[in-house]
């Protein structure tokens, strides 16, 4: 199996991609921490599926914004498992406004949520890393990042930072053995999605030139690839999972 006996933590993993991250590098073979900020049920639920189909799962509540939790969290691993082999930046959420309209708030809520969650993650799991000389870091980005967005400002800056992130850490860890991506998802059906007009999504598809919307469990097969063995000589690279989407 692609990732046998491998300890993953995957951050926002009771709902949408991070779910289907969890679910898919469990059936291959990997110990999954299942984090997350309030579903509480969803997490378990995420959990008793992995454990139903024969894995192993552990629900994990932390918000990844703030330092000390995120330094709890990983502590509770370490007693655990022992471990990090493999992180998955995935926490994420969006604020949508008009720059002219975007309050403080809105701002702090996102670049904290989407890009200080992956400083606080990485550097709490790196020096584990270091000290076993292998470790595989993916982070979620967006074709948001890369292209920009009106509405999105916050966002657009949260996972373009993600990037330049993502190729400097990749050539910091590199004499470690550690390899640090980044995916750049398009369009994908989650709960982050469904709150779009019907106007939205339907310009969204005209753009989309394999025709349709992208699925969590697209964006988590790319992931658990670029967590394996097989792809140990990628790194500092960002993944567009988009279907084509044109900018
Ligand atoms: P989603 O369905 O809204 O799920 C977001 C997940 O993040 C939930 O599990 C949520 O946990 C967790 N989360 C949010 N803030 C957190 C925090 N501070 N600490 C811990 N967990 C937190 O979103 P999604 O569509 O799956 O998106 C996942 C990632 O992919 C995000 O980074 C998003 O920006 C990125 N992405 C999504 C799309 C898309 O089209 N859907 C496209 C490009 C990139 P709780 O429910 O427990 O609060």
């Amino acid at each position: 199996m692609l990732l046998d006996g491998k300890v993953i933590l995957v951050t926002g993993s009771s709902r949408g991609i991070g779910r289907a991250v969890a679910i898919r590098a469990a059936s291959a073979g990997a110990k999954v921490l299942v984090n997350y900020l309030s579903s509480e049920d969803a997490a378990g639920e995420v959990v008793a599926t992995i454990r139903a189909g024969g894995g192993e799962a552990f629900p994990l509540r932390a918000d990844v914004s703030d330092a000390g939790q995120v330094e709890s969290m990983v502590e509770e691993i370490v007693r655990r498992y022992g471990t990090v082999d493999i992180l998955v930046n995935n926490a994420g959420v969006t604020r949508d406004a008009l720059l002219v309209r975007m309050k403080e708030a809105d701002w702090d809520k996102v670049v904290g949520s989407n890009l200080k969650s992956v400083y606080n993650c990485t550097k709490a799991v790196c020096r584990l890393m270091m000290k076993q000389r292998w470790g595989r870091i993916i982070n979620i980005s967006s074709t948001v990042g890369l292209h920009g967005n009106a509405g999105q400002a916050n966002y657009a800056a949260s996972k373009a930072g993600i990037i330049g992130f993502t190729k400097s850490i990749a050539k910091e860890l590199a004499p470690r053995g550690i390899t640090v991506n980044a995916v750049a998802p398009g369009f994908i059906e989650t709960d982050m999605t469904a709150v779009l007009g019907e106007d939205v999504k339907a310009s969204y598809l005209s753009r989309i030139p394999l025709g349709r919307f992208g699925t969590p469990d697209d964006v988590a097969h790319v992931v658990v690839f670029l967590a394996s063995d097989g792809a140990s000589y990628i790194t500092g690279q960002t993944v567009a999972i988009d279907g084509g989407l044109a900018s």
